[in-house]
């Protein structure tokens, strides 16, 4: 295979398109991004602020746990005022999964390894049909069904086959009542085990994936494991709809969600950062420059691509493809576009004259679309000399 030919995304599998509100999942939608609330569900103010929060972060769906009665008897209120639509995760008990579709809820996620009761599942789906909303058949490795009976030599089935089966379990029940606005997840910590499920649920059934790695860890090693188990799974052209899940406040997943869709060119929010790891040619404090601009940038949420290079050596160069970029040297630095210099900047102005070079492009790029002037944000625009004395005045946005 030549340069030329190599694809290195598959085409997208094709999906049957189920809706969650407004937002519709498979068929020919972009991947879609979700999270889920931590908030105490029961206090539905709390809930609403960072429904609001994680939407404004990028959430373009919200689940939110429902543990108990306290939890469902706030649905109503929190489904009024809701910014972003919203899945009721549900385990053990099918009556809350019903207490959530009166109360509204755009959709469901019901646990096959733990809602084992047929009848109770039938129950949940009549009413979800007359709702018309969306059921996520959510399988997890941690809480598969019971293994039946083994015969003396046999041999337990592989974790990814017993996600596999539990999913079918729930899913033929669900078609027998002819129901198929239908998701399915088989979330597990270990990544081949996961990527294997996934392969092969993509091939026996046409509904829409929502891709996962589960309890994924700490932000750190955390985004790398969703990153590449997610990563890989689109690469193939499977999945409709991602979270990374993470120990950490969750609008911490989103940029890592969106990073991965941007990684692999599916879709991309805000700006592009594209930064230099700085070696032993940098002569200025690129860090909290490239940090600041990143802040910056992100809190205009156009698409652009910025580049922050700490030489003039390698800088234009290594970002020839960025819209804007700056190569920084020891007093003075290039503001470039599209790899050709345009101004030579004094180190006090790197961040001013970067930002004003980025709404000219913003302007170019999108004219029909109005963004705050460098004038009407001055608070982000921070000498370059406070950032090297570690002072950070004016406001951080948040991404
Ligand atoms: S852009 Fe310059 S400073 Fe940054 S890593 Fe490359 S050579 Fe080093």
């Amino acid at each position: 295979m030549t340069v030329e030919e190599h694809r290195p995304l598959s085409p997208r599998r094709k999906s049957r398109p189920v809706h969650v509100g407004d937002v519709q999942v498979g068929g020919d939608a972009p991947v879609v991004v979700q999270t889920m609330t931590n908030t105490d569900t029961a206090d539905a103010q709390s809930t609403l602020n960072q429904i609001a929060q994680l939407a404004d972060n990028g959430a373009e769906i919200v689940r939110l746990a429902v543990p108990d009665k306290a939890a469902a008897a706030a649905l109503p209120e929190i489904v009024r005022a809701t910014t972003a639509p919203l899945i009721a995760d549900i385990h053990f008990d099918y009556r809350l999964a019903l207490a959530s579709i009166k109360a509204g809820i755009h959709g469901l996620r019901l646990n096959p390894g733990n809602i084992r009761d047929a009848d109770k599942v039938r129950e949940v789906v009549r009413a979800a049909q007359e709702r018309r909303i969306s059921i996520r058949i959510g399988v997890n490795e941690g809480s598969l069904p019971p293994i039946p009976t083994l015969a003396e030599d046999e041999l337990p089935p592989p974790k990814p086959r017993r996600m596999v089966d539990a999913a079918l379990w729930e899913i033929s029940i669900l078609e027998e009542m002819g129901f198929e606005d239908i998701k399915i997840s088989l979330k597990a910590f270990d990544v081949p085990a996961m990527v294997t499920a996934y392969r092969e649920i993509a091939q026996r059934v046409p509904y829409p994936l929502h891709l996962g790695v589960t309890e994924a860890g700490l932000p750190g090693a955390g985004s790398v494991r969703s990153a590449v188990g997610i990563g890989l799974l689109l690469a193939e052209g499977i999945g409709d709809t991602i979270r990374v899940s993470l120990a950490a406040d969750p609008a911490e997943e989103l940029p890592v969600a969106w990073n991965i869709l941007s990684s692999l060119n599916i879709r991309q929010r805000g700006a592009t950062i594209v930064a230099c790891p700085t070696c032993g040619r940098i002569e200025v404090d690129l860090i909290p420059l490239a940090n600041q601009i990143e802040a910056h940038f992100q809190k205009l949420g156009k698409p652009i691509t910025v580049a922050v290079m700490g030489c003039v050596v390698n800088g234009p160069g290594e970002s020839r493809d960025a819209d804007i970029g700056l190569a920084a040297g020891k007093g003075k630095g290039a503001i470039f576009r599209k790899g050709e210099v345009v101004r030579i900047v004094p180190e006090d102005q790197f961040l001013p004259a970067l930002i004003e070079e980025g709404q000219r492009v913003i302007a170019e790029k999108f004219p029909d679309e109005s963004g705050p002037s460098p004038a009407d944000d001055q608070d982000a625009i921070i000498p370059m000399t406070a950032v090297q004395q570690g002072s950070r005045p004016g406001r951080t946005a948040r991404r």
